[in-house]
């Protein structure tokens, strides 16, 4: 059955990564003779200036009706004035909640020919891979109630952090299918010494992983998992982790590879349809420049491919190319250590001469 891919390149650098995967997404359709109908459109602020709103009803319904969406980044300092339901982020929130991408799976991972760009030692950093799966719909980003009181002596404001079972359950399903397609490792991260919300996830999580024996589940407090990330990393192979505690450990993960430009990630439903984007912005001060790392977008077409449209040997392809080309010595700006970086409609071309030669 033809699958269906919706590109949505959003604003600035998003433009130039998103034109980049695309190049490699046409030759792959190309070479393997892939049935796949591709569709682009406008999101962000660049729909804003043209339609009037950051993500219009006809994008969102293509987005529903998408396998997998591709989606570049949004926002910039054009549109930092305007309210919250015209900001081009908004686009990117609306697209979660109504696709019902429950699950956030973001990789970090480090090539040893970079280990130099990782702001740690490289004997603590060498080899790391590690996947963070967030929970991304609920939690206390989302709790009700939630509020601010304004009429009381003193004023307040609060917010809830409330799962239920169900929500638990398929965010760690996702995390020990993870595990037993990786290194069979999976770390439950909360706060159950102070949490009766951790103290549930825990308990759900731990009568799960019956269900998975290959699975060497392990339990950690999220004030420990910030500081073991920085200290000994490699001790993760999967991280599960709420929408609160997922955000900020992926953003530590991030940074300990310390190239921004080479951090794909999915957001997955529970049918497995996504939308793949890098774990980058908009990039405002270099857009434009075309020297923004492709690679993160190019890596995030590898998951959509994987994840999504059950083709994993050709995601297989991809991620070995990305690795050849980093072991062959091509660096772009944000991991290069002198002024001999390849521009971004270079890097896909580079990509596919080297998948086209495996
Ligand atoms: P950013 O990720 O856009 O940029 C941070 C720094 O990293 C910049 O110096 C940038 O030049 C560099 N960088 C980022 N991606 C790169 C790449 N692929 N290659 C080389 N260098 C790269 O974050 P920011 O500056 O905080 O945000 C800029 C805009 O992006 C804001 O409007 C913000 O709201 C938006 N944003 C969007 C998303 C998204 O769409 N998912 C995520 C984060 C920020």
């Amino acid at each position: 059955m033809t699958k269906k891919i919706l590109i949505l390149p959003g604003d600035g650098i998003g433009q130039e990564v998103t034109a980049s995967a695309v190049e490699v997404l046409d030759f792959i359709v190309e070479k393997f003779n892939l049935q796949f109908s591709i569709n682009s459109m406008e999101v962000g602020g660049t729909a804003y200036d043209e339609f009037g709103s950051p993500i219009p009803s006809n994008v969102l319904n293509a987005a529903k009706e998408a396998d997998a969406v591709l989606f570049g980044a949004v926002g910039g300092p054009k549109w930092d004035d305007l309210g919250w339901d015209d900001r081009p982020e908004n686009a990117l929130l609306t697209l979660r909640k109504e696709l019902n991408l429950f699950a956030n799976l973001r990789p970090a991972f480090l090539f040893d020919e970079l280990s130099g760009a990782s702001p740690l030692k490289e004997n603590v950093i060498k080899g790391l891979d590690i996947l963070i799966v967030r929970e991304l719909t609920g939690g206390i980003y989302f709790g009700e109630p939630r509020g601010v009181v304004e009429d009381q002596k003193p004023n307040y404001a609060f917010n809830t952090m409330i799962y239920n079972e169900d929500e638990i359950r398929r965010i760690a399903k996702i995390a020990f299918e993870s595990a037993q397609k990786r290194n069979g490792r999976l770390c439950s991260v909360e706060k159950a010494n102070v949490l009766e919300v951790s103290k549930f996830w825990r308990s759900i999580v731990t009568e799960m992983s019956s269900d998975y024996p290959d699975v060497e589940l392990s339990h950690q407090l999220a004030d420990n998992t910030a500081m073991q990330l920085v200290l000994d990393p490699n001790q993760f192979d999967v991280i599960v982790a709420s929408n609160l505690f997922g955000d900020i450990l992926s953003d530590i993960a991030a940074t300990l590879t310390g190239s921004i430009g080479m951090l794909p990630s999915a957001s997955l439903d529970s049918a497995f349809k996504g939308m793949y984007e890098p774990c980058h912005g908009s990039a405002p001060d270099i857009a434009g420049k075309d020297i923004a790392n492709p690679i993160a977008m190019i890596s995030s077409l590898s998951m959509a491919l994987r994840y999504s449209l059950n083709e994993e040997d050709i995601s297989d392809k991809i991620d070995l190319a990305i690795k050849k080309f980093v072991e062959q010595g091509y660096r772009t700006i944000d991991i290069a250590t002198e002024d001999n970086y390849l521009k971004t409609s270079a890097v896909s071309k580079k990509i596919i001469e080297i998948i086209d030669n495996e």
